[in-house]
């Protein structure tokens, strides 16, 4: 198996990172279930010493992640909040941060209640609005972090635009893809620095894991993300890397599939009388269609949301749902469906909801790929 030097994107998903395994030929890298390596004597070993420092399923599962990013280095991390917090670590006290001012609860958690407490400053702007960015900066910044799309109101940042202002400045940027994945959306080409996921959604795919990725391309950040991936120890288990690998296998196709029912359901829901408002970024009602159709040319995945009439309205139709799991999470095989303003978005203050357009009837999906039939059945019924 030798991987052409040209391969396109679902070849990359396959075979990167993935060789025959040595002993035996095994096509599929084995899950390396162990602490340690035995050495042939003293100071000669093959590469690998201790199994927070180096495991060869983790390995495989980083070469297939940088390839797949078009990084040069990839670390996985034992979810993408521990992914993040390997990013965050290249900040000293003192150091000021823009972040997405409607990322991930969890990102916001993290900076707010931890990162804080140990000198850093956060400013929470509109990315969508580049020259906020620009007028948020302050001779302490040192990184700008944002998400795009965000959850659950699906509001796009331009990754060119931010990646000019925060190099104008001399300060890095990181993007989150874990909404769009590789497939939709190549940070890394438009400028970005670091990218990091959940590789608990799309690139797992398959709801059966917690994990997540940094993947970079500077020397002193991969040298970094190295040094503190075993310094702090939060990485990725062997098991969990190799679920993973099995989920990039697949990514192309599945992110195919994803796609066309976020798209049917979008549409399908926007032609309903009893729906008010529909969110996704691939249909021209949404304010920023022309950046998605730059930005995420490939489409715009599996991810919308919906308004209803009222909160009594949203909660019967979450009811109602029977082949839609009512669950958190996202970028999994089966559709699930949730209710932000109480589930995901509980900790967001009422005000800070309402500012960034999350309402209390918003119903959030992430499409599946089951038959899209059958999702278009199951929600004329929950509507009806
Ligand atoms: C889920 C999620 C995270 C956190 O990842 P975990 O794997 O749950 O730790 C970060 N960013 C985004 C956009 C997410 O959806």
């Amino acid at each position: 198996m030798k991987l052409p030097k040209h391969a396109r994107f679902a070849t990359v998903c396959l075979h990167a990172g993935q060789e025959p395994d040595p002993t035996t030929g095994a096509i599929i890298t084995p899950i390396y279930q162990t602490s340690t390596y035995v050495q042939d004597a003293l100071g000669q070993h093959k590469g690998y010493e201790y199994a927070r420092t180096q495991n060869p399923t983790r390995s495989a599962l980083e070469a297939n992640l940088a390839a797949i990013e078009g990084g040069r280095a990839a670390f996985a991390f034992a979810s993408g909040m521990s992914a993040i917090h390997a990013i965050v670590t290249q900040l000293s006290s003192g150091d000021h941060v823009i972040v997405t001012d409607n990322t991930y609860g969890g990102t916001f958690r993290l900076f707010d209640k931890v990162m804080t407490k140990l000198g850093l400053q956060f400013s929470y702007v509109d990315t969508s609005d580049p020259s906020a960015v620009e007028a948020a900066m302050t001779p302490a910044t040192k990184m700008v972090f944002i998400e795009t799309p965000t959850n659950p109101v699906l509001r796009l940042s331009d990754i060119a635009a931010c990646a000019e202002i925060a190099h104008k400045h001399g300060v890095f940027l990181v993007v989150d893809n874990t909404f769009a994945s590789p497939c939709l959306q190549r940070p890394l080409e438009l400028g970005a620095d670091l990218v990091v996921h959940s590789t608990t959604k799309y690139l797992n795919g398959h709801s059966d894991s917690i994990g997540g990725a940094v993947i970079a391309i500077q020397d002193d950040q991969i040298e970094w993300l190295r040094f503190i991936q075993n310094s702090a120890g939060a990485i990725l288990s062997p098991m969990d890397s190799s679920l993973v690998l099995r989920g990039t296998k697949t990514l192309a196709l599945r992110m195919v599939q994803h796609t066309a029912n976020g798209v049917a359901l979008a549409e399908f829901l926007s032609e309903h009388p009893k729906v008010t408002k529909v969110i996704y970024p691939g249909l021209p009602s949404h304010p920023q269609y022309e950046l998605a159709k730059r930005q995420m040319p490939n489409g715009c995945g599996g991810m919308l949301s919906f308004e209803m009439a009222s909160l009594e309205d949203a909660r019967q139709v979450l009811n109602r749902f029977k082949l839609m799991a009512l669950a958190e999470s996202l970028g999994g095989v089966e559709t699930l469906v949730c209710h932000p303003a109480s589930m995901t978005h509980a900790s967001v203050p009422p005000e800070r909801r309402a500012a960034i357009g999350l309402s209390d009837s918003l119903i959030r999906i992430s499409a599946g790929i089951e038959d899209i039939e059958d999702l278009r059945d199951d929600l004329r019924q929950a509507l009806a």
